[in-house]
């Protein structure tokens, strides 16, 4: 449950005519020159019409890309064009966010209508918090509304730094995100089963370690499976390894057999020489891997073997993918494995990232229950961390 307070605890009347402020996720992918995928901007919606309709003058920010300092590359004003599209409201587009020319738009803007500030990490003070800037931002508005899960891990002055100033609520994005990983970890339909794949065991150990207490079954896979195979005296060949975590991943699995947890494990995988998508590839037992050879997608086997936990389960939360799925010839495993999730009746939640793209790429999205937006904020929830963006908002 989110202990926070959400915009649909306001009503009309805390709304009308005032100028609220929502720090939205509009950083979308471009290919050559165009949006390449605008869910980001239409995951966003349910909050903005929330708020047009109840008569609030609702302005806009956002973060793209990773720009150092102003880069016309990286402005705003194709999202605004697209958002235009997708609502009913009106849309402007400003050319900063903070500043004289900014407070005139704002002060012109009709209950009902949008405007979208430029990209606020054109200010380096968004990303350093700075308090000045938080205040800046803040002074814009009457309300503030956090909807960008994807940066609620983030402690930035457009996420966490301006709720010191004003009212903070949880957009509905935000509201369907941690109550949909909340409900997954607290009270999921059982058998749970966590498939978690993605390439260190540095990275993902900590998320590893907190799902190991209340799933039923954990799927590993991807890059990290070669640490694990290596601590339990297998023969990795020259796939990916973290040796510093082989300490680690054999108390991870003794943990788990304490706890009387399943992991599994890929039992076969396809390997090349090269890692390359031209590659020739063989597939051998993941515990034989020949010198001079390396791990790169699960193999037939292994689909098989996690197609039938998948199908056995209740609820599934899937992070990471199964192989190096950027090269076509090594995705099979995880593409077999969004299908496989997108024909299962149980509670599908991917935790955004790399599988959420190849689940995009494979057009399943909609037979998913939840896709996240922000697989580094989920992760991090899932492991337990409170998200500095939510922290900051109002208690219920
Ligand atoms: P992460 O960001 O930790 O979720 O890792 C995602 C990355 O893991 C992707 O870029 C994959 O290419 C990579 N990956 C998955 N399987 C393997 C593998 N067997 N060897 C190397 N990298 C892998």
């Amino acid at each position: 449950m989110l202990k926070k307070q959400s915009v649909t605890d306001l009503v009309r009347a805390d709304l009308e005519g005032k100028r609220v402020f929502v720090r939205v996720d509009f950083n979308v992918p471009f290919e050559n020159g165009q949006i390449s995928d605008d869910s980001r901007i239409s995951e966003a919606l349910p909050t903005i019409n929330y708020l047009c309709e109840n008569g609030a003058k609702v302005i806009l920010a956002s973060h793209l890309g990773r720009p150092k300092g102003i880069d016309d590359s990286l402005r705003l004003t194709p999202v605004a064009k697209r958002l235009a599209e997708l609502v009913q409201f009106p849309v402007q587009k400003a050319d900063e966010c903070v500043g004289s020319a900014v407070e005139s738009q704002v002060s012109g803007l009709a209950s009902g209508s949008i405007l979208l500030l430029e990209n606020v990490r054109f200010h380096k003070e968004e990303e350093a918090n700075d308090p000045a800037f938080a205040k800046q931002l803040a002074s814009l508005a009457d309300l503030f509304v956090l909807d960008a899960f994807g940066t609620a891990h983030r402690a930035h002055a457009s996420t966490a730094g301006i709720a010191h100033y004003i009212p903070a609520y949880a957009g509905l994005l935000v509201k369907k995100e941690i109550e949909f990983l909340d409900n997954a970890i607290s009270n999921p339909k059982r058998p749970f089963v966590a498939i978690i794949g993605g390439s260190k065991v540095s990275s993902k150990i900590d998320v590893l370690r907190k799902l190991l207490s209340v799933v039923d079954t954990l799927i590993i896979g991807g890059g990290m499976t070669f640490t694990f195979v290596k601590a339990q005296g297998g023969k990795i060949g020259n796939s990916l390894c973290e040796d510093s975590k082989i300490g680690e991943a054999l108390q991870f699995l003794e943990d788990a057999k304490k706890l009387s947890k399943k992991v599994i494990f890929p039992t076969d995988e396809v390997i090349t020489q090269d890692f390359s998508n031209e590659s020739p590839s063989q597939i051998v037992n993941v515990h034989n891997i020949p010198d001079g050879w390396g791990g790169m997608d699960i193999g037939p086997d292994s689909i098989e073997l996690f197609n039938d936990v998948i199908n056995g389960a209740g609820t599934v939360l899937w992070n990471g993918p199964v192989g190096v799925f950027e090269m076509d010839n090594f995705s099979k495993g995880t593409f077999a494995i969004a299908k496989t999730l997108a024909n299962s009746s149980a509670i599908t939640i991917v935790g955004g990232g790399d599988s959420a793209s190849a689940i995009r790429k494979a057009n399943l999205s909609e037979h998913f229950s939840h896709i996240s937006t922000g697989g580094g904020a989920s992760l991090e929830f899932l492991e337990g961390k409170e998200l500095p963006g939510i922290q900051a908002l109002k208690d219920k």
